[in-house]
């Protein structure tokens, strides 16, 4: 069997689970990641002597096989179960105890672990600091370009969330039904979008939740947990709070420049939920804009069976969350890996 050259766009988790899956497979695999990370939305940032996820807080337990790769084969130097639990808040700021997952998997070095421990188990190449703008379609071959050419393949598989595989598509000359009406499928597929910030304290909140979630949906805040329940997150005394916005919230500041006045307003939030005047004062904050946090319900399950396999015959795969129609990192991952699988076949 001739070896065959794979380009995935998107070095998140469904990229990382592509490349893994073609890990034993006869083909080259190139990742060309638009940032210099790895994980995408599943992300860990380092600073001030601490490590967090402004993206993704940790893995659920609720697919056995990626929990199984987890614990199991890859890697398990550094696995973490966060076992403070995830408490509840409504509208009024009236906070409820319980716990909503069993397994909150992480890593010692954060959740971008995951993909680097896929990728090093791969043989992919990574190219960082690649955008991939354009596609060509000629003779059965694909070509990828940027700021310039980055090759021809037999096959591409596309993982950035659907607002912008659609964009790519929209870059392919190819006049054919299915083709189209995949790129229109896409193009249906919308994602609210995420402000978080990162507050730092020099000191202890003493607190016996991971973390908090509004599940009325009314709050300007949908999500707040404490990175130092992650070991080797924080350092000792020390608290990093890591607050998610409401998309409504969060759609209104998009364009807002003024990072400062939007922390302000984040800490003074924190502080009136968590009834505590010391925390409109971090001593420093990062402020992450996900554009693309979470695809919208009503994404269908799997888009349009037919054109899909229609266009995969001819060496064009999508992937991601989105895919799935769940924004998680187990469906990401899981569906990567089955794309993975499929072009083996
Ligand atoms: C704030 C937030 C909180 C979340 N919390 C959780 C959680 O607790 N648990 C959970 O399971 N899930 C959570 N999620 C969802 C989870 O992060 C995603 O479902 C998952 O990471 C999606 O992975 P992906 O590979 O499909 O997409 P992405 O992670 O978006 O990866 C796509 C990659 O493509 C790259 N890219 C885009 N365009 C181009 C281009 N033109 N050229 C090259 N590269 C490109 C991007 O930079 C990115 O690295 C959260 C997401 C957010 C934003």
């Amino acid at each position: 069997m001739s070896t065959r050259r794979v380009a995935v766009v998107g070095a998140g988790v469904a990229g990382a689970g592509v490349a893994y899956a073609l890990r034993n497979a006869p083909a080259s695999v190139t990742v060309f990641e638009r940032t210099d990370r790895i994980g995408g939305r599943a992300a860990t940032h380092t600073a001030h002597g601490y490590t967090y996820d402004p993206g993704a807080n940790y893995l659920k337990n609720d697919d056995p096989a990626v929990v199984d790769l987890i614990t199991e084969t890859l890697d398990t130097e550094g696995v973490i179960d966060i076992t403070e639990p995830v408490w509840t808040f409504t509208e009024d700021g009236t906070i409820t105890s319980g716990d909503r997952d069993a397994h909150k998997w992480n890593y010692e070095g954060g959740i971008a672990e995951l993909s680097r421990r896929l990728f090093e188990a791969s043989n992919a190449t990574i190219v960082q600091n690649t955008a991939v703008t354009e596609i060509d379609r000629d003779d059965g071959e694909w070509t990828l370009v940027g700021t310039q050419s980055l090759g021809t393949f037999d096959v591409v598989v596309l993982t950035p969330p659907a607002p912008q595989t659609a964009s790519l598509l929209a870059t392919v000359d190819w006049n054919d039904d299915g083709y189209r009406a995949l790129r229109s499928a896409v193009a249906t597929v919308e994602y609210r979008p995420i402000h978080t910030v990162v507050l730092g304290y020099p000191f202890e909140l003493d607190v016996p939740y991971y973390a908090l979630v509004n599940t009325d949906r009314n709050h300007e805040i949908g999500w707040l947990s404490r990175e130092e329940c992650k070991p080797g997150h924080v350092p000792a005394g020390e608290c990093l709070l890591v607050v998610q916005m409401a998309p409504d919230w969060s759609a209104q500041r998009i364009d807002d420049p003024d990072a400062s006045a939007i922390d302000n307003e984040v800490a003074d939030r924190t502080a009136q939920l968590l009834d505590d005047e010391r925390l409109r004062a971090p001593n420093w904050t990062d402020t992450v804009t996900w554009s693309h946090a979470l695809p919208d319900s009503g994404v269908a399950p799997d888009i349009e069976p037919e054109p899909r396999q229609h266009v995969e015959r001819e060496g064009l795969f999508l992937a991601g969350d989105w895919v799935t129609g769940a924004g998680r990192i187990h469906r990401a991952l899981g569906n990567g890996m089955a794309i993975g699988q499929r072009i083996s076949r």
